[in-house]
C-alpha cells in the first residue's frame, strides 16, 4: 500500500507550484485511488466524500437552469429526493421506466444498475441511443459485472460507500467520464465547490479495491442461491434479483410481518445500507412510504456462510 498522506500543503519548487500544492485540488492518495478504479471503469475518474456529493457535483456541474433530468423510477430513494432539493437551483427532473426509452426533450439520461430496491436493470443501448447524455449508477453492478463507458454511457456513479469500499468502513462517491473534456470540467468543479474526498477514505478505497473481485465472486454466489431458497419459501410473496451481485430484495405480506422478520434476525445485521462484507436487512417502506411495497425487505448479502445466513431467515420468517 501506498502511505497514508494527510498534507495539505506541498512547497512550491524554485517558486513552481508542482502537481500537488494544495489538497483541495489533489492529494496522493485520491490520486491513487482514482487510478485503480479508472482502470476497473477505462475511464478518468474522479473521487467525491459521498454518493450524494458525487451526484451533486454532476448535476450542478455539468447542467444549466432550465435542463431536464430523466431518472429511473424505482432507483435510489436518495437520488430523486436530491434532485428535488436541487429543483430549487432550476434543474427540473421527470421519472421514468429504465427498462424501455428515455422520454424525448431531456438533457441527462439518469439510469441505475441495477435499481435498488427494485432491481431492474435498465436498456442501456436504448439510453445511449438517444441524443441526451447518460449517467449510470452502476453502485450495485460494480464493474466487477458492468463497465458502462465500454457501452457507450458517458458517466459512470458509484457510491463507493457500498461495494467499491465493501466493509461498511468509507463513505466515498465517484464518477468515471468517458471524455477527457467532461473530466477536466468536473474536476474544475470539484476543486472550486471543495466537494472533495478526503485521504482517509480514499486510502481504504486503494485497500478495498484489490478484494473487490473475490468479494463479488461470494456476494453473487450466496446471493443467487438465498434467492432461489426464498423463492420457494411459504411467506415471500417475491424475490427480485437480477442474477448477479449482492443485492436482492423480496416481500413478505405487510408490515408487520416485515417488522417481525428485522427483529427476530440474528446473524443479518438490522441496519441500512449495502454492499459489506456482513448482512444486512432492513424494510424500505421506513424510508420510503407508499412508494415500495409495505412489505418489502431488502437484503444486502454479505460474506458470511450461506448456511448459516440461510438458518438466520429460515427462523426470522418462520
Ligand atoms: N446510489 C445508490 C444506488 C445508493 O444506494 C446510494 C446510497 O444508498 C447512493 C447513490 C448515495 O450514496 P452515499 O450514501 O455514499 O451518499
Amino acid at each position: 500500500m501506498e502511505p497514508l498522506d494527510r498534507a495539505t500543503i506541498w512547497p512550491y519548487r524554485l517558486a513552481e507550484p508542482g502537481e500537488l500544492y494544495y489538497q483541495r485540488y489533489a492529494h496522493p492518495n485520491g490520486v491513487a485511488a482514482e487510478a485503480k478504479l479508472a482502470e476497473l471503469e477505462g475511464g478518468e475518474v474522479l473521487l467525491f466524500p459521498s454518493g450524494a456529493g458525487a451526484t451533486t457535483a454532476l448535476v450542478l456541474g455539468l447542467l444549466e437552469p432550465g435542463q431536464t433530468i430523466a431518472l429511473a423510477e424505482g432507483g435510489y430513494y436518495g437520488t430523486g429526493v436530491l434532485f428535488e432539493t436541487l429543483e430549487r437551483w432550476g434543474v427540473r427532473h421527470v421519472e421514468f421506466d429504465q427498462t424501455g426509452p428515455p422520454p424525448d426533450g431531456v438533457d441527462l439520461v439518469w439510469l441505475e444498475a441495477p435499481s435498488n430496491p427494485f432491481l431492474t436493470m435498465p436498456d442501456l443501448e436504448t439510453a445511449v441511443a438517444s441524443p441526451a447524455r447518460v449517467v449510470v449508477d452502476s453502485t450495485a453492478a460494480t464493474p466487477v459485472y458492468l463497465r458502462p463507458l465500454d457501452a457507450g454511457a458517458d458517466f459512470v456513479l458509484h457510491s463507493a460507500t457500498k461495494y467499491l469500499g465493501g466493509h461498511h468502513d468509507v463513505l466515498l462517491g465517484a464518477v468515471a467520464c468517458r471524455s477527457a473534456e467532461d473530466a477536466e470540467r468536473l474536476r474544475e468543479f470539484r476543486g472550486r465547490t471543495g466537494i472533495v474526498a478526503a485521504p482517509d477514505p480514499c486510502w481504504l478505497l486503494s485497500r478495498s479495491l484489490k478484494t473487490l473481485g473475490v468479494r463479488m465472486e461470494r456476494h453473487t454466489a450466496s446471493a443467487t442461491e438465498l434467492a432461489e431458497r426464498l423463492r420457494a419459501h411459504p411467506a415471500v410473496e417475491l424475490v427480485r434479483y437480477p442474477g448477479f451481485g449482492g443485492l436482492l430484495s423480496f416481500d413478505v405480506d405487510g408490515a408487520e410481518t416485515a417488522r417481525k422478520v428485522e427483529i427476530s434476525l440474528r446473524t443479518i445485521k438490522n441496519a441500512t445500507s449495502l454492499g459489506g462484507v456482513e448482512s444486512v436487512l432492513e424494510s424500505r417502506a421506513r424510508w420510503e412510504g407508499t412508494r415500495v411495497p409495505p412489505g418489502l425487505l431488502r437484503l444486502s448479502v454479505g460474506l458470511e456462510d450461506v448456511d448459516e445466513l440461510w438458518a438466520d431467515l429460515e427462523q426470522a420468517l418462520a
